[in-house]
């Protein structure tokens, strides 16, 4: 055996350990390692879990609810169409297959949420997508649509013009955008889910999403306060994805206390709305979570996070991009 091959077996190896340590750091519940299967076809993709700093480890903040071989999208952060790939590629969810992507709802319009819209929009149509996009969200949806839109005009129109010499792809119809301003209540419907928006508590118009599909109910809480809202629209649920900030790290950021005070929620708070939520199982997104040292020493570990909701019962795991749940 060459000392190469050697060398290869001894980082596999690990490779492994460091995949089974991390397993078991970033997940708690009664009895198991891993989240229930439930005997569905409706699965959560984290495509990212991150914030707006721009960490390697984590993209900015989206989510997939894939039903019966549909993706229907939460929020479209940087990295979005790339993530979704991953998922194709690495986790064989081939919903997520860029050309497919075509629904979305947004939870409101920070940047770091809406950073990947012209990419959502562009990549899938140069790809080949036929249909126009979708878009659900709050006030103000539809004049970012008309600006994002104007942005690349010179884009739609040379590709859709030089059309005759390409083989794939930019057909003038994809990419066309239909965006929908939302008020609280069923915001869509069709044959694989129902979709229910509630108003959160950000520091703009803000909403959460409830998914209910065949046989599981989702629920993500967007950037928000801990709301009555919220354990409403779960009240057992299957999955909750909810944001969190530890308050190892908010100790350390004293400049962003008093705004996450009113529009963020730690990791206290969200033990007390879990236990009245009661999710069957809780992923913690978009939070104050570093993966590594070098890219943020001041963020929280995996395991920060589980000692801080240990007050919690039920099960709760870190959720990291490309988790499927
Ligand atoms: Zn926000
Ligand atoms: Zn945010």
């Amino acid at each position: 055996m060459s000392l190469d091959l050697l060398r290869i077996l001894a980082g596999a190896l690990v490779l492994g350990l460091a995949g089974g340590y991390s397993l078991l750091a970033t997940s708690r519940a009664a009895g198991t390692q891993q989240p229930p299967v439930a005997p569905t076809r409706t699965e959560v993709v984290l495509l990212g879990t991150g914030t707006p700093p721009a960490d390697p480890d984590r993209s900015g903040p989206a989510t997939a609810v894939v039903v019966n071989g549909t993706a229907y999208l939460v929020d479209m952060g940087a990295g979005i169409v790339r993530r979704a790939k991953s998922a194709v590629v690495d986790k064989g969810v081939a919903a997520l297959d860029p050309v497919k992507l075509r629904v979305v709802f947004l939870t409101h319009l920070h940047s770091d949420h809406t950073v990947g819209y012209p990419d959502l929009l562009l990549t899938p149509w140069v790809l080949g997508r036929r249909v126009p996009l979708e878009v659900y969200g709050p006030t103000g949806i539809k004049a970012m649509t008309e600006h994002v839109l104007e942005a690349y005009r010179a884009d739609f129109d040379t590709r859709t013009k030089d059309r005759g010499l390409y083989t794939v792809g930019a057909f003038p119809e994809g990419h066309a955008v239909n965006a929908h301003e939302i008020r609280p209540g069923v915001v869509y419907k069709d044959a694989n889910v129902t979709v229910t928006a509630f108003a959160t508590k950000h520091t703009m118009d803000s909403y959460g999403y409830r998914f209910d599909t065949p046989g599981r109910s989702i629920v993500i809480s967007g950037d928000t306060n801990p709301t009555q809202a919220t354990i409403d629209a779960c009240r057992g649920c299957d999955v909750l994805v909810h944001e969190v900030l530890t308050l190892e790290w908010l100790a350390k950021r004293p400049d962003f206390q008093a705004y996450a005070a009113q529009f963020h929620t730690t990791t206290a708070q969200l033990v007390e709305l879990a236990s009245k939520a009661r999710p069957r199982l809780l992923v913690l997104s978009h939070s104050s979570l570093s993966l590594r040292p070098a890219v943020d020493s001041e963020r929280s570990a995996p395991a920060v996070f589980l000692r801080e909701m240990s007050g919690y019962a039920g099960q709760v795991v870190v959720g990291r991009d490309l988790d499927v749940y």
